[in-house]
């Protein structure tokens, strides 16, 4: 018998926060009665969920847009929409380049899903109505009249919307052990090079009851991995005055067997208090990810940071000292407006002396509508380029030799995936969030999912090898 139930297929560019969201739409999709395809040509609706933040995943949204008209061309009836940040920033090109695109909305109308959906049936309706009167008039001046119709075919999402009623509750989560839990949306910094606090606008965190209960039920139901997402979680704030510490030490009190994560941490807002919750934690991972961007004071004021150089050493100085073993992550741009090669060298000599765990790497690229677009001593871009090159070949060496001194010691985990390049070889993600590849140590028998005991056997550039030694 043939299923009539709708499908539908998501397509997701950029960090956590846009997985969650394309889960949070899936959910919302759900209850609507639609299925998910993992195939595009079978999906009666296609959204692709995008990220503005960099130029490179902005292009391939672009691409993949390009290619779904074939799919338009076999299937005439399938809505073709584009969310998420790209669609709040864009909308008035996306129109323009791709009058195919039948439903448009950015990240905080996804509440609003149930009724674009009904509008954009109704549009796509519409729409084949008038192309098939254009291809029986089939005289020019008829035709002109029709595409102007056909323009007004498309459905828009309300992109002022303030977010208030998104479906948080409906979440269809990819997996069954590991959940992302979005505390709050949006960022009140304004770095100068950065379009989210345009495209996700101001801070809005969820209630602190609502978020604790989130965690609770989820640990209940068997999640081992969760975690805490914001555009800087660090400035939380609970609704009666409760703080990102307080948000993480509550969580820490649930009982169960569970790991908390949480990103990303603006080095402003990191309070001496978190550091303490942490160091005293049991389930919160020993991990920061705490963006530095520039080593030099001064690009740092001119990228809006808010911060100074000796201010993030300091806070690396109090989160090694106090909590053990702790990894740390980072995010590095070179060649910003100005940047001076003395400049940079106080990028490379950050990162040598703070030796991360590992870091993402970018030279800067001008963002439209962004205030750095206004500073003056653009770098040239193979500058850019070769410092960036630079930065890699530094950070990999440092990894490497982090990842070799880990030989010998043995770390607990979540085996999240098998191994990519190996189906004997699982891929554990350890609780300081280190990945070490390790044989099964059984066959027949499901490990992922599975809380292992792991010891590093080898360190290489990305990735550590090891034995899994309890299960
Ligand atoms: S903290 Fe800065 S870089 Fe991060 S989202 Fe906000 S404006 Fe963008």
């Amino acid at each position: 018998m043939k299923d009539n139930k709708k499908k539908f297929h998501i397509i997701t560019f950029g960090c956590q926060m846009n997985v969650a969201d394309s889960e949070m739409i899936a959910g919302a999709l759900m209850k609507l009665g639609y299925e998910k395809t993992d195939s595009k040509s079978e999906a009666d609706l296609v959204l692709i969920n995008t990220c503005a933040v960099r130029t490179k995943p902005e292009a391939k949204v672009y691409s993949h847009l390009g290619d779904l008209i074939k799919l338009k061309d076999v299937n005439p009836s399938l809505i073709v929409g584009i969310c998420g940040c790209v669609a709040q920033k864009e909308r008035e090109n996306i129109i323009k380049r791709f009058p195919y695109v039948d439903l448009v909305f950015g990240p905080k109308s996804i509440g609003e899903l149930p009724r674009l959906l009904e509008l954009a049936d109704k549009a796509v309706a519409k729409k084949l109505k008038i192309l098939s009167e254009m291809k029986s008039q089939g005289n020019e001046k008829a035709n002109l009249k029709m595409r102007r119709k056909l323009k007004g075919a498309r459905i828009y999402g309300d992109f002022e919307n303030t977010g208030d009623n998104l479906p948080e509750k409906d979440v269809a989560r990819e997996s069954s052990f590991k959940a992302y839990v979005t505390i709050m949306r949006g960022c009140n910094n304004f770095c100068s090079y950065c379009v989210v606090p345009y495209t996700r606008g101001r801070e809005q965190s969820r209630p602190f009851d609502v978020i604790l209960s989130e965690v609770r039920q989820l640990v209940e139901s068997g999640y081992k991995e969760i975690t805490l997402l914001g555009q800087n979680v660090n400035s939380y704030n609970g609704g009666g005055g409760e703080t990102f510490a307080d948000l993480l030490e509550k969580i820490d009190a649930i009982e169960g067997r569970f790991y908390v994560r949480f990103m990303t941490s603006h080095p402003k807002d990191l309070s001496d208090r978190l550091i303490d919750v942490m160091a005293s934690a049991r389930h919160v991972a020993p991990h920061i990810h705490l963006p530095f961007q520039s080593g030099s004071t001064r690009i740092l004021e001119l990228m809006n940071r808010k911060y100074t150089r000796e201010h993030y050493l300091g806070l690396i100085d109090k989160i090694k000292s106090r909590i053990p073993g702790v990894t740390l992550t980072t995010d590095v741009i070179a060649g910003f407006a100005q940047e001076t090669e003395e400049d940079f060298n106080d990028t490379v000599s950050l990162l040598n002396f703070v030796r991360f765990d590992s870091a993402f790497l970018f030279f800067y690229s001008e963002r439209e509508g962004t205030a750095a677009l206004s500073i003056p001593g653009a770098v040239p871009l193979e500058t850019r380029l070769e410092r960036l090159e630079r930065l890699v070949k530094i950070q990999m060496d440092i990894t490497f030799d982090i990842n070799r001194s880990m030989a010998g010691e043995i770390h607990e985990g979540i085996v999240e995936a098998p191994a990519p390049k190996s189906k004997k070889e699982l891929s554990i993600r350890t609780f300081d969030n280190h990945v070490v590849i390790a044989r099964a140590p059984a066959a027949g028998i499901d490990f992922i999912g599975s809380f292992v005991k792991v010891k590093i056997t080898e360190g290489f550039n990305f990735v550590l090898k090891g034995d899994i030694i309890e299960y």
